[in-house]
């Protein structure tokens, strides 16, 4: 078996600077993500990028007091093993928990992770989810490879990643069935949102609003 290594590809010049700013009077500025990719060939990188782009030009068209900061890329992590084994145990009882339960015991390791939202871009084939961790700040998001799936097809895997980040900022699920936040979505299985995001609806601003003016 390959002995795999943890390699920090890139840590942003932008978490340098910022980083002394993230926790001031107990509130959040900054959420620090943290992507864990099998390769950085992997083509889940770049519309996780993409999705936090958007996030981050969505807030600042609401002028909320808050950006997702890419903390660091950890390529190929040796801790793969644990995170897929939490990943798996979250989605096997996926429906059956709900966030106000402790649900399965989070791994030392993503405890120990410095950043508010892990992005773990998963092997497995399971649907992409987001979970808070314990009494932690922290989310764990989930993003599996299910090319059977039309909800996570490659042409729109951009919507899923942006949904799941949604979640972690702390949005719920719309009945609207054309809107990013969407549980069931229509939406992902009519037409084509190649490159375009989903929108968000009036409460998902709102709810925003609230949460970081
Ligand atoms: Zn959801």
């Amino acid at each position: 078996m390959v002995k795999r290594t943890k390699i920090f590809v890139a840590i942003t010049a932008a978490v340098i600077s910022t980083s002394s700013l993230i926790v001031r009077t107990a509130e959040i500025l900054d959420r620090r993500v943290v992507i864990i990719v099998p390769a950085v060939a992997d083509d889940r990188l770049s519309p996780t990028r993409e999705a936090l782009t958007f996030w981050n030009e969505t807030l600042r068209e609401l002028r909320l007091k808050t950006k997702l900061v890419e903390q660091a890329l950890i390529v190929a992590s040796a801790d793969t093993r644990a995170y897929e084994n939490y990943a798996q145990q979250l989605w096997r009882q996926a429906g059956r928990l709900s966030s106000e339960q402790p649900g399965p015991k989070a791994p030392r390791e993503l405890l120990d992770i410095d950043g508010e939202i892990v992005v773990f871009l998963s092997k497995q084939r399971l649907m992409s989810f987001a979970w808070p961790v314990g009494k932690t700040q922290k989310y764990f998001v989930a993003i599996g490879t299910r090319p059977s799936d039309p909800q996570e097809n490659p042409a729109n895997i951009h919507n899923v990643i942006a949904h799941e980040l949604g979640h972690a900022l702390g949005l719920t699920h719309s009945r609207n069935p054309m809107a990013l936040m969407c549980s069931p979505c229509r939406s992902f299985v009519i037409g084509s949102y190649e490159k375009r995001f989903l929108p968000l609806t009036a409460e998902d601003r709102s709810r925003l609003s609230e949460l970081y003016r």
